[in-house]
C-alpha cells in the first residue's frame, strides 16, 4: 500500500475557523503523474460522488500493487464553496465574498516563463522538461496569496501542476454529458473521450479553466521557443458530467469505472483495460458553441427534451409572463439561434432578461492546425 494523505490547511479568514485540502496520494515506480479533482465549483455535488467511487478503486489498486507512476486524488477541492450556503440554497461556484468564480482568474504564467526561460533550454527534452517543471513551481510559489479562496486556488493549482495528467471533475446545471479540452491537450485526451464518451466535446482554449491553466503553459513556451526539444508533458480536460442534480451510485459508478479504464490505458494503473470504444461523435470547436440567451423575463419551459439535434429556428422554450393579463399574450417563443445538439439547460426557470437558457452545439468539426 501506498496510499498517503496530506492535509493542507487554509489560512482562516474569521476567528475559529480552519478549512482543509486533502490530497490522496499512491504512488509507484516510474510512470505518469495524474492528478484528478471534483467539486471546484462546490455546488456541483455529482463529483463529489464520482471521486468516492474513483478513490475506492484506487484504494483497491493500490491494494494489488498496480499504481505504476503517482495518482494523486482531491475528493473536494474547495472547502470554501462547500460552506457557501445561504438559506438553504447550496451557493459554491461564485465565491461569497466577491471573489468572482472559483474557477476563473488563474494565473496566465506562460510568457513570464518564457522570458525567464530565454537562452536556457537546448535539444535535451527530458532536462527542459525538468528546466520548466521547476520554473513552473517557482512562479507559482512567488505568486501572493491574499486571500483564502486564492491561497486554495494556487494550493490545487501547484498540486496540479506537477502532473502530467490532469482531470477537473464537473457538471452543468442540467445537461447530457460533455468535456471541455484546450487544443494542445486534445490527442491525447481523445483516450478520455473514448471512455467517457460524452455528447459534447468543445474544444478551446479561452476561458483559462483550473485544468488549462496547468496544461497551457506548456503550449506557450513549446510555441515561444519552436527549435527547443519540450514536448506537451502535461495535458488536461475539464469534465462536465451532466447536471448538478444527476446524483446517484449508478452514474458515479459508471463515470469513476470510465477513469479507471482510462488511467489504465494511461498506463499509471497496471491491470489491463477493456478496449475502447472509439468515440463515434465530433469535437467541437468553440465557435460551435452558443450560449443562447433569453430577450425577456419570466419563467422557461423547454419544448424540446436536453439532447435533441434542433434547425435553425426550430422552436425549442416559450419564456411565460405571469404579469400578463391575457395568457395568450403572455408567452414569448425562443427559436435556436443555430442548428446544433440542445446539450444544456437552466436549473432554475424563473429567468432574467439576457440570462443564458440553453447551451447548443452547432456541428462545425473541430480539426488540429497541424498534426501533433
Ligand atoms: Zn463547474
Amino acid at each position: 500500500m501506498t496510499h498517503t494523505i496530506d492535509t493542507v490547511a487554509l489560512p482562516a479568514t474569521s476567528p475559529g475557523t480552519c478549512r482543509q485540502i486533502r490530497f490522496h496520494r499512491f504512488k509507484g515506480g516510474s510512470g505518469p503523474r495524474v492528478y484528478v479533482q471534483a467539486a471546484l465549483h462546490a455546488n456541483e455535488t455529482p463529483g463529489l460522488v464520482i471521486l468516492h467511487h474513483l478513490l475506492a478503486a484506487v484504494i483497491e489498486a493500490d491494494r494489488k500493487g498496480e499504481i505504476q507512476g503517482e495518482i494523486v486524488l482531491v475528493p473536494y477541492a474547495n472547502p470554501i464553496g462547500l460552506s457557501d450556503n445561504v438559506l438553504g440554497n447550496q451557493i459554491g461556484r461564485e465565491a461569497l465574498d466577491g471573489g468572482g468564480n472559483y474557477n476563473r482568474g488563474w494565473p496566465d504564467l506562460g510568457q513570464l516563463a518564457v522570458s525567464r526561460l530565454a537562452g536556457r533550454l537546448g535539444d535535451d527534452q527530458m532536462a527542459n522538461q525538468v528546466l520548466i517543471r521547476a520554473e513552473i513551481a517557482a512562479l507559482l510559489a512567488a505568486l501572493p496569496r491574499p486571500n483564502e479562496v486564492v491561497a486554495m486556488q494556487l494550493a490545487l493549482l501547484s498540486e496540479a501542476s506537477r502532473a502530467d495528467i490532469v482531470l477537473d471533475v464537473h457538471t452543468e446545471l442540467v445537461a447530457v454529458p460533455g468535456m471541455v479540452v484546450g487544443p494542445w491537450s486534445m490527442t491525447r485526451m481523445q483516450a478520455l473521450v473514448d471512455r467517457v464518451a460524452p455528447d459534447v466535446v468543445h474544444v478551446t482554449d479561452t476561458p483559462l479553466l483550473f485544468d488549462s491553466a496547468s496544461s497551457r503553459i506548456w503550449h506557450t513556451i513549446a510555441e515561444a521557443y519552436p527549435e527547443a526539444a519540450i514536448g506537451q508533458p502535461c495535458v488536461s480536460a475539464t469534465l462536465e458530467l451532466r447536471g448538478v442534480t444527476d446524483v446517484s451510485d449508478e452514474l458515479a459508478g459508471g463515470d469513476a469505472a470510465a477513469i479507471m479504464d482510462f488511467l489504465r490505458d494511461s498506463g499509471v494503473i497496471t491491470s489491463p483495460a477493456p478496449a475502447a470504444t472509439p468515440w463515434p461523435g465530433t469535437l467541437s470547436p468553440h465557435k460551435a458553441i452558443l450560449m443562447q440567451r433569453t430577450p425577456v423575463g419570466g419563467v422557461i419551459v423547454y419544448r424540446q427534451p436536453l439532447g435533441t439535434r434542433v434547425a435553425q429556428g426550430q422552436h425549442i422554450a416559450d419564456i411565460i409572463d405571469p404579469a400578463a393579463d391575457d395568457p395568450e399574450q403572455g408567452r414569448t417563443p425562443l427559436f435556436a439561434a443555430r442548428e446544433g445538439l440542445l446539450y444544456a439547460y437552466i436549473l432554475n426557470h424563473l429567468v432574467r432578461p439576457n440570462d443564458i437558457v440553453v447551451k447548443i452545439a452547432g456541428s462545425d468539426v473541430w480539426t488540429p492546425e497541424a498534426p501533433e
